[in-house]
């Protein structure tokens, strides 16, 4: 009201004056009077104008001070700087906050893309971008599907049922299995989430492949034994000859399932994590020495088996683990051999590490398969190794043995002229270190 009566008392004010200067110094002195004043106030406001315009050109209005604005000029300048600092204080609190959540995003062991309500991408983080083989800032405003163009993908995401994941191979990236999930959110939007599950993946192949490995082992026995237990029902064992030949028969098969069973078991004890090393302080030449006997007994004078120990350093670990690898590379060496041949079993110190070695003149190996030859059920001949009483577990018990107790098995063979098997001991599992006194 103060105002409407300030401009009220201000406009009878002009009138009074106007009409007094009217009445005393005629129309045209008024009419001159009134114009210059008109145009003084339009300089007036053009000045402030100017000034105002000059100030928010300033990169930075709100840090430079402000102008000086003579009447309702000030106020208009005080309230716009006020207007203009809030402003600038929001926006820095947004852009903070926008920061935050992008290195929170970035920091996700996640992949995150924003998608749009036609699909396309607005942001996503480095996770996804490496994941997906994208750019964020090159592929912003592409659709997703040009950038992931599987066909189950687009499927997927045409179905709109995104309760579960869709599982694909990374094409771009060889061997990569992502996990992708959309999350629907606000109006149309959606965001899409990657999880690197490769590792997981191969764990279901390798879990799915050895319960296959593992029944397909005992289905042959079964089937045998099976079938000799119907004949001898049917003839109800009238035959002694053929009752004997397939009890024989039986009980090499029943062997054959123990075995594997057997080998089933130390693997699974082996891959225990919680089962500790234990450390028995072994004499390995004494080890050794029982070894060589058993080798001469099971090679029964087939091969020419020799025994060097060039060390009488022992050796800190699992005494039970550690017989029946070295058992297992002597009874391969011994079974891939043929009748004649030479076996030589080692242990010495090299670069000072203990190596225990096993060296045969049999068979080989094709190069090809050696980096395979310790995955579970993994035969160069399949037929060989059944014949001989071989699980195709031999190596890979090795391999889980040497692996706890932080060694390594070197492999190197030549088709046709054999094999040598060695495992290598770091220094730190050896307890005397002398080479043997000659
Ligand atoms: P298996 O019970 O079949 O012998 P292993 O795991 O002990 O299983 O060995 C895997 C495969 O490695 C064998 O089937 C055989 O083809 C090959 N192999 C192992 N030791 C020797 C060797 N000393 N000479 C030749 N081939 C070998």
């Amino acid at each position: 009201m103060s105002g409407f009566w300030g401009r009220l008392t201000t406009f009878i004010v002009i009138a009074a004056v106007t009409g007094i200067v009217w009445a005393t110094l005629g129309a045209v002195t008024t009419l001159i009077i009134c114009s210059v004043g008109l145009l003084l106030l339009v300089i007036h406001y053009r000045r402030h104008l100017i000034i105002l315009d000059r100030w928010l050109q300033t990169e930075e209005s709100t840090s430079v001070p402000l102008p000086d604005g003579s009447g309702k000029w000030g106020d208009v300048f005080a309230r716009l700087a006020r207007l203009m600092r809030e402003q600038h204080k929001n926006h820095q609190q947004l852009s903070s906050a926008l920061e935050r959540l992008r290195r929170a995003t970035s920091a996700m062991p996640e992949g995150v893309i924003i998608l749009d309500e036609i699909d396309r991408i607005e942001w996503c983080n480095p996770v996804a971008e490496k994941h997906l083989g994208i750019d964020a800032s090159l592929d912003a405003g592409q659709p997703i599907t040009h950038l992931v163009r599987q066909t189950q993908f687009a499927e997927y995401l045409d179905a709109h049922n995104y309760n579960e994941p869709l599982i694909i191979k990374q094409s771009r990236n060889q061997g990569l299995i992502l996990s992708l999930q959309f999350v629907p959110y606000g109006d149309k939007q959606k965001l899409l989430i990657s999880r690197d599950v490769t590792r997981l993946e191969r764990v279901h192949t390798m879990r799915r492949d050895f319960v296959a490995n593992v029944s397909h082992e005992l289905r042959t026995p079964l089937t045998v034994i099976g079938g000799f237990l119907e004949t001898l029902s049917e003839d109800g064992g009238s035959d002694a000859g053929t009752t004997k030949l397939a009890l024989s028969l039986m009980t090499d098969q029943t062997r054959r399932m123990q075995r594997l069973v057997e080998d089933l078991l130390t693997l699974s004890r082996l891959e225990d994590s919680e089962n500790l090393v234990r450390e028995d302080n072994i004499n390995l030449s004494e080890m050794l020495r029982e070894l060589s006997h058993e080798a001469k007994s099971l090679s029964t004078g087939r091969h020419r088996i020799s025994l060097k120990l060039d060390t009488e350093a022992k050796l800190l670990g699992s005494m039970d683990d550690l017989r029946s690898a070295f058992s297992n590379l002597v009874s391969n060496a011994i079974r891939y051999t043929a009748d004649g041949g030479n076996i030589t079993l080692n242990w010495q110190i090299r670069d000072g590490q203990g190596v225990f070695s096993v060296q045969d003149s049999g068979i080989g190996i094709e190069p090809e398969h050696i980096p395979r030859l310790t995955e579970r059920f993994y035969r160069v001949d399949r037929g060989r190794s059944r014949e001989t009483g071989g699980t195709g577990l031999g190596l890979a018990i090795v391999k889980h043995v040497l692996t706890c107790h932080q060694a390594k098995l070197e492999i190197v063979s030549e088709p046709g002229k054999g094999s040598c098997f060695s495992a290598w001991f770091p220094a730190a599992r050896l307890t005397t270190k002398t080479h043997k006194s000659k």
